[in-house]
């Protein structure tokens, strides 16, 4: 993929009117979501013969079989995580990065792992040329990061078969995970809260379909 980081008029103009849409048509509320949202050249992701399809709101492959979510997917799974500034943000599935820097850009201090070490090495070498830093790994997240544990929030990006318990004791006391749970054709956005030591409280949400977590703990 060739970096080229040019954000002029046409690029900003789309990015203004997926964000309105987003708004306007996906019913997404939370304005610091929105406005993350205005501030990440989604077309850097994106290799210059496709800079047309960077603000629609499709998913769009990235290599390796994977995909960059679609912008919804991402307002809808970063919305129910409530970031709040200086949170520690557990981040399974990298992918092209793009989930990251919104979730960076609202003040969160970002531990991101992806199993391709292709995408790996891309996204971690793409954002920092972009400026943005974040903890990168590299292999199985569905055990999530047990060394830098406990988070406020974990957001998987990528279908589960079911949540791991390995993954929810690495969450805070009150802290918040999104996981998309079902089989690997479509699955129900999941939002876990732990309310105490042992007690957590699970909520179910609309229908995704997202390209399967692998690993000891996923498909
Ligand atoms: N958040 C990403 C973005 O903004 O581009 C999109 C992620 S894509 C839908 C899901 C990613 O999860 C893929 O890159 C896939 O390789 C990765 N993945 C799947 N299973 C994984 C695992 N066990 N650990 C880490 N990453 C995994």
């Amino acid at each position: 993929m060739a970096y080229k980081f040019v954000d002029n008029y046409r690029e900003k103009g789309a990015r203004k009117k997926l964000v309105t849409q987003l708004r306007d048509d996906r019913k997404i509320e939370d304005k610091r979501v929105l406005e993350a949202i205005g501030r990440v050249p989604r077309h850097f992701f994106f290799d210059e013969t496709f800079w047309n399809q960077a603000y629609k709101d499709i998913a769009f492959p990235i290599g390796e079989g994977q995909t960059i979510s679609q912008p919804y997917t991402v307002a809808y799974q970063t919305q129910l995580l409530h970031v709040n500034e200086g949170d520690k943000v557990l981040e399974i599935g990298t992918g092209s990065g793009y989930q990251t820097c919104i979730l960076l850009e609202l003040g969160a201090k970002v531990y991101t792992i992806e199993r391709q070490e292709k995408l790996f090495l891309r996204a971690k070498l793409f954002l920092s040329k972009m400026g943005y830093t974040a903890e990168f790994f590299c292999g199985d997240g569905s055990k999530g990061i047990p060394a830098h544990a406990p988070y406020d929030k974990i957001l998987v990006t990528a279908g589960a078969p079911f949540v791991p318990d390995i993954m929810l004791k690495q969450l805070k006391i009150g802290g918040t995970m999104v996981i998309p749970v079902g089989d690997e054709k479509t699955q129900k956005m999941i939002t876990v809260i732990r309310v105490s030591e042992t007690d957590y409280e699970r909520i179910e949400l609309d229908t995704f379909r997202f390209v399967p977590l692998v690993g000891d703990q996923a498909w």
